[in-house]
């Protein structure tokens, strides 16, 4: 049996269950943390241990891993992830590398490698290597997937660089992918153009927050590609309602494309884009946004609308697995 990187070491793909494909832990960045975070808004011992409650209630749902594309952007920061993997036994948490930016490079790549000559490799690339096959930093921890973002704004000359390095480490190490798309832009079908031409096994791609839309031509476009959508909003109800997020699974499952669909939130404990007031910003805006709305709420409605048991276990158990076999 094939195994996957998780937090607390490899496991075997058949031990993944129940896999929500993209939940953050914290998106936290770490630069904010600790210059306005710190002896202000955030607690360390307390945000840990908030986070830990939260995870084990969602084990009690039935969730036995969560997919977390946390990565260089949102505040990736694998120490805490650790501590707190230590008490969520029941819980896989797989952790990811890549860089999140609407646009531009981090500076730290700007004038490195194919900015110098389009012949040199990218730094980029080494380094993702280095996290799936090594480990990053001197955790130990290997991330187990690519992550990047394909915007509105398109494959700016930044985005473009990222996307190649996350489709020639794909390429190198046979690590799946998942990219965040604006689905409003149809950003999906830019994002999968580029890793075809990049050669890309596209079965080995979730494109993200697919489930923003409701346009079954694009959806379907996206998926007959061999592509898994990332129907992974559930909650943020501002981006699209769960009524019409359902409507649209079920209209797909109907056209046999349950094995083309994943399920998540994309929620996260703590969100640092609100300053201190994560839970009173959610609670008000989004207090759907949370682990629990699909099993709570969404796996009942599906089932209403002609969705069967068996495209259920599909979309949270089979989907993952393949993506990670
Ligand atoms: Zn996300």
């Amino acid at each position: 049996m094939p195994t996957v990187q998780t937090v607390r070491g490899p496991v075997d793909v058949d031990d993944l269950g129940q896999t929500l494909m993209h939940e953050h832990v914290f998106v936290v960045a770490t630069e904010y943390l600790d210059n306005y975070g710190r002896g202000a808004w955030w607690d360390e011992e307390q945000r840990v241990a908030d986070a830990i409650a939260k995870l084990n209630a969602l084990t009690a749902k039935g969730v036995r891993t969560i997919v977390d594309p946390t990565v260089w952007g949102l505040g990736r920061y694998i120490p805490r992830i650790q501590r707190i993997a230590e008490q969520v036994p029941g819980l896989h948490i797989i952790v990811a590398t890549g860089i999140y930016a609407f646009e531009e490079l981090p500076h730290q790549f700007e004038h490195r490698g194919p900015h110098l000559s389009p012949h040199l490799p990218d730094p980029m690339i080494d380094d993702f290597v280095r996290d799936l096959t090594v480990g990053i930093a001197d955790t130990g921890v290997k991330a187990a997937f690519l992550k990047c973002v394909v915007e509105e704004k398109g494959l700016t000359p930044g985005v473009e660089r990222i996307c190649r390095a996350v489709a020639r480490t794909h390429a190198r190490t046979g690590a799946p992918i998942t990219v965040h798309t604006n689905a409003a832009a149809r950003s999906g079908l830019i994002a999968l153009d580029l890793f075809a031409k990049e050669g890309v096994d596209l079965t080995k791609v979730v494109v993200g927050h697919a489930g923003d839309s409701n346009d079954l031509d694009y959806l379907m476009r996206l998926a007959d590609t061999g592509a898994t959508l990332g129907m992974d909003r559930f909650g943020l109800d501002l981006y699209n309602p769960t009524a019409q997020r359902v409507a649209t699974i079920a209209a797909l499952c109907q056209r046999g494309y349950a094995d083309r669909m994943v399920l998540s939130h994309d929620t996260a404990c703590f969100m640092d884009y609100f300053g201190g007031a994560w839970e009173e910003t959610r609670s008000a805006v989004a207090p759907n946004w949370r682990y629990d709305h699909i099993h709570d709420d969404v796996l009942a409605a599906l089932l209403d609308s002609g969705v069967t048991d068996d495209h259920i276990e599909q979309m949270l158990v089979f989907n993952p697995k393949r993506y990670f076999s």
